[in-house]
Parts: C-alpha cells; structure tokens; sequence
C-alpha cells in the first residue's frame, strides 16, 4: 500500500509541476506579444509635496490586463520582463507614451520613471534614453529616473557613470524602495542620489507598530544628515501623513492622495487640485 500511495504523490507532483510549466510558458508568450504590441499601459499615481500640499509630479506604474489572463500585476510581469529579455522594450515603449500623454501637464509636474536593474549595466542606457525624450520633445529636466537598491549591485562604476550622465542632463536620480534591499547604507555611499523613497513595506507598517514610526523617522533625520530629498511611498492614512511630515518628509505618495491611474483621471486630478491651490 504504503509503495502505491508514494507512486501517487509522485504523479500529482508530477502533474501540478507540468501545469506550473505550462502556466508559465502562457505567461511569458502572452508578455512577449503584450510588449510588442503595445498592450502594457502606462498609468500615473500622485506625488504631493508635503510643505506646501502642491503636486509635484507623477509616478509612471506600468499595467497590463490579458484578455485571458486577466490583470497581472506589475511584481509579477517585471521580474518576468527582465528573466526573458523583454525589459528594455517594455520601458521604452511606456517611457515613451508617458512622455507623449503628459507633455501638455507643464514644466512644473514632473514625471518619474522606473528603470530596472538590469537595465543599468547598459552603457547605452543614458543617450538611449535621451534619445527618446528627444524624439517625444520632453525636457530632461522634468524627468526622474527611479532605481531599486538591487540595480546597483553587480557593475558599480557603469552604473555609477550612466546616473552621472542622466544627472548631467538635469534628470533627478531616486532610489527606489530604501530599506527593502540589504546594503542601503553602501548604495548611498556610492552614489549620489537627489532622492531617496523609503520603502512603503515601511510606511504601511507604521498604521500599527510604533517601531517602524521610529525607524522612518530615524531614516528621515539620516537622510537629511545627507542632504537628499525624503519621499515616502505607501501613505494610506492621515495620521502617517501627519508623522511623516512632522517628521520633515519633503515628498509623499499612496493611496491617501490617490493609486495610479490612467491619464485621464490622473489629468483630472492635477486640475481639481490646482483649482482647490486657487481657492485655498
Ligand atoms: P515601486 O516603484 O516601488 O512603485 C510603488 C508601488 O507601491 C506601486 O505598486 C504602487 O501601486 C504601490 N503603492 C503606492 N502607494 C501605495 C499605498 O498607499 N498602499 C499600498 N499598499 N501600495 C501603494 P505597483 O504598481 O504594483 O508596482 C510594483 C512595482 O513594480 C513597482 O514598485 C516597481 O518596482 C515595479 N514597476 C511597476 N511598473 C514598472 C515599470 O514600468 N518598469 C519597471 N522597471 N518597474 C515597474
Ligand atoms: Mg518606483
Ligand atoms: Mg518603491
Ligand atoms: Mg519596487
């Protein structure tokens, strides 16, 4: 008996390992016709300058929703992008519609970009990327480039020269999710960075644990120590808005100001809080 139930263990291992399989080859042919096709959308999240409540700029978070699949999140097809070597593809072709879709918001919104890892160890990454913003008459200047801790890892002086060189066009330089990655404190030693995001597994955290409140307001007053911009993303509540603030938090995003959205709405935003700015 004992010999016959191991055999059918083994063979729903077996089978749900070759369902696991065939999902993921459906996923990743799906991707691949998604970024060619243009089907991976950008959509936009706020971010609101916490001294004066202005917007200063939007997020660009990709979405894409498969006919068949359904929606599928971006920490899952990101990861995916970057392990078949659809990445750089993806990014152009947001980076590009976002600049095209935002252009008429103005010199004083800003627009921030997620650029992966793997994509810094391009030593082609910067005049690609001003070629792009060229081709769509976007400023430079008007341009923040996100970066996870990760990014950095392997190939510090190409990456270090590709932040330079973005730097030097007037783009800002952000690291992305602060406290997340295992050497935060090297990556801002090496780099030089305008801003810096603090993770929002962090943020979220502070609704109810007063350890991560000390912990962000511990990383706010480091950061400030060395003069680079706070951002803190994950905001949900008025009362971690209140803290941060205090706190001296420049910059803040989450679902309290508002998720990402497509432009439409997003555009409808800027407008209700410019007018709000008027009355006020
Ligand atoms: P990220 O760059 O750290 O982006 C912020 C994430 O936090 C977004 O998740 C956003 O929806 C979420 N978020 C913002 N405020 C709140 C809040 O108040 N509460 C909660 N619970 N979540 C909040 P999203 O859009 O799912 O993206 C996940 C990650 O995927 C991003 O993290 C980024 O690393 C990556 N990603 C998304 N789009 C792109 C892209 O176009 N290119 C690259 N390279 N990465 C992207
Ligand atoms: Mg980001
Ligand atoms: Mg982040
Ligand atoms: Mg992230």
């Amino acid at each position: 008996h004992a010999k016959r139930d191991g055999r059918g263990l083994f063979r729903f291992f077996e089978q749900s390992m070759d369902e696991e399989l065939r999902r993921r080859a459906e996923l990743e042919s799906a991707l691949k016709k998604a970024v060619a096709a243009g089907d991976i959308h950008p959509f936009y999240q706020p971010l609101v300058d916490l001294r004066d409540n202005r917007v200063y700029g939007f997020e660009v978070l990709s979405r894409w929703t498969d006919e068949k699949l359904g929606a599928i999140p971006p920490d899952v097809f990101i990861p995916l992008a970057e392990q078949i070597g659809v990445i750089a593809d993806l990014t152009w072709s947001v980076v590009r519609r976002a600049c095209r879709e935002t252009l008429q918001w103005g010199a004083q919104v800003r627009l921030s970009v997620n650029v992966s890892p793997m994509q810094l160890k391009d030593p082609l990454l910067a005049s690609r990327l001003l070629a792009t913003l060229e081709e769509e008459k976007f400023p430079p200047s008007r341009l923040d480039v996100e970066i996870t801790e990760s990014a950095l890892i392997d190939d510090v002086d190409t990456a270090r020269a590709t932040l330079a060189a973005l730097q030097a066009e007037g783009m800002r330089i952000s690291l992305d999710d602060f406290g997340a990655g295992y050497s935060s404190l090297y990556h801002l030693r090496a780099f030089h960075f305008d801003k810096v995001k603090i993770d929002r597994s962090f943020v979220l955290a502070m609704q109810h644990d007063e350890e991560s409140g000390r912990i962000v307001d511990a990383i706010l007053s480091l950061l400030k120590h060395l003069g680079v911009t706070t951002v803190a993303e994950g905001i949900e509540t008025a009362q971690v808005l209140r803290r941060l603030a205090e706190n001296g938090c420049e910059i803040g995003q989450g679902f309290y100001f508002g998720k990402a959205t497509p432009i439409a709405e997003a555009s409808k935003l800027l407008r209700r809080r410019r007018a709000d700015r008027r009355v006020a």
